[in-house]
């Protein structure tokens, strides 16, 4: 694989890199996410206005056309560039663009890519989070509407949300996994009540989802009945990929924050500190090759499938090497940016839990890709 930019690449990103140092606001990311939210999605809106969300999506919808490649520029760049964090949800267009009909397609993508309608994730509930296929939500046909009761919990941004694909049983009797179906259900429909879940922190990035007796039109299934499984693998395939959620220049980032600081205070390292800083170095590096393995799979046509497992764990562990060393220099009260240091190591504890824990990541890379025997339920 050839790691230089094409001609058409290097273009592509000389233009982008000048749009950016036009465009990325010069005022810090506000702390707490009541601000902070606007904020990314304003600056995520003026993004898309300037062509450069959903490079990978069909122009139709409201992408842009182009190819993995280019989603790849667009995130190492906004790295650099030090860019607002862009909405983490945009993994949710892919099962639109893959499942939805014609008319879903052309109703709810462009307002997605756009940010103007905002998406949430309606996977997880009270009994049913590693053992997803345990949900108890339930989907009834009635005429031509499905009729939803249960309840949802962990939906990221679900308090600003305007719909949510959300997971239902709509067949008790199948097995398990085979009797889930996937919905798109607007937060507005009477009966729908999100309850806000506060953090530590006080910001209430989570939601619950309450649904009592709601009610959505027949054509709101995504895909045919009894496609849900299907789809939130779809889903969390995307989700789970690094070279998707960008992470990386995140990363890179963080380590040169940190190394500077080691660098420029007073005293000298000490071993375990240069010892710690190597040892992230060397994990970011790990994924960073891995990263580039995944774009040349993608740049062939393949979507993500079970191998996303392993960049999520790589993932985390950089973010949880990085954090642990950040907390290990938090007692040094000359860290720059202290508070967000330490809000920063907090959410990086959530990295082996969100999009499935790291024990379910290593369950499905010894069971679907080494072929290992199947874990006792
Ligand atoms: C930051 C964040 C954002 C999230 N956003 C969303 C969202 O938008 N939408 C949504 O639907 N959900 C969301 N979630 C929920 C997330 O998907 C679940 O928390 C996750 O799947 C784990 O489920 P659980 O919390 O019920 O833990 P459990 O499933 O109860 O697991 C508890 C512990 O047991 C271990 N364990 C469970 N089963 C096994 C097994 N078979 N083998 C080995 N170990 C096992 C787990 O690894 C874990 O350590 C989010 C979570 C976080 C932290």
């Amino acid at each position: 694989m050839d790691l230089r930019d094409s001609p058409e690449e290097a273009r592509f990103r000389g233009r982008l890199c000048a749009w950016l140092k036009e465009n990325v606001p010069a005022d810090p990311e506000p702390a707490v996410l009541a601000e902070r939210w606007p904020y990314m999605r304003a600056f995520q809106q003026h993004l898309y206005r300037g062509g450069w969300v959903a490079l990978s999506y069909p122009e139709e919808v409201g992408g842009q056309g182009l190819g993995p490649m280019e989603e790849a520029i667009l995130s190492e760049e906004l790295g650099r560039a030090n860019a607002p964090t862009l909405l983490p949800l945009g993994h949710l267009g892919r099962p639109l663009l893959r499942y939805g009909t014609g008319e879903q397609r052309r109703r709810y993508l462009p307002p997605l890519l756009a940010s103007d309608e905002i998406w949430c994730q309606g996977f997880s509930e009270p009994q049913a989070g590693s053992d997803l296929a345990a949900l108890r939500t339930r989907a009834v046909r009635e005429d031509d509407a499905w009729v939803l009761n249960g309840h949802k919990t962990w939906t990221s941004y679900g308090v600003f949300a305007d719909f949510c694909l959300l997971l239902a049983r709509t067949d008790p009797d199948a097995v398990r996994h085979r009797g889930i179906s996937a919905f798109i259900v607007p937060l507005s429909a009477p009966g729908v009540t999100v309850r806000p879940i506060v953090l530590a922190n006080g910001d209430e990035e989570f939601a619950e989802l309450f649904l009592d007796d709601v009610r959505i039109p027949a054509e709101n299934i995504l895909g045919r009945p009894e496609d849900g499984w299907r789809i939130a693998m779809d889903v969390v395939n995307y989700e789970r990929g690094a070279v998707e959620t960008g992470y990386l220049p995140k990363f890179e980032r963080y380590l040169s924050e940190l190394a500077e600081f080691v660098k420029t205070r007073t005293s000298a390292p000490d071993r375990a500190t240069l010892r710690a800083l190597g040892e992230a170095a060397a994990a970011l590096e790990v994924l960073r090759m891995h990263c580039l393995r995944t774009l040349s799979d993608r740049a062939s046509g393949a979507p993500p499938g079970p191998e996303s497992s392993i960049d999520k764990l790589l993932m985390t562990a950089v973010e949880q090497k990085l954090m642990a060393l950040s907390l290990s220099l938090l007692t040094d009260t000359a860290v720059p940016g202290r508070a967000e240091w330490f809000d920063r190591y907090l959410y990086g504890r959530a990295g082996s839990i969100y999009g499935g824990s790291a024990q379910i990541q290593r369950n499905i890379l010894a069971e679907r890709l080494l072929g290992l025997p199947r874990s006792p339920a």
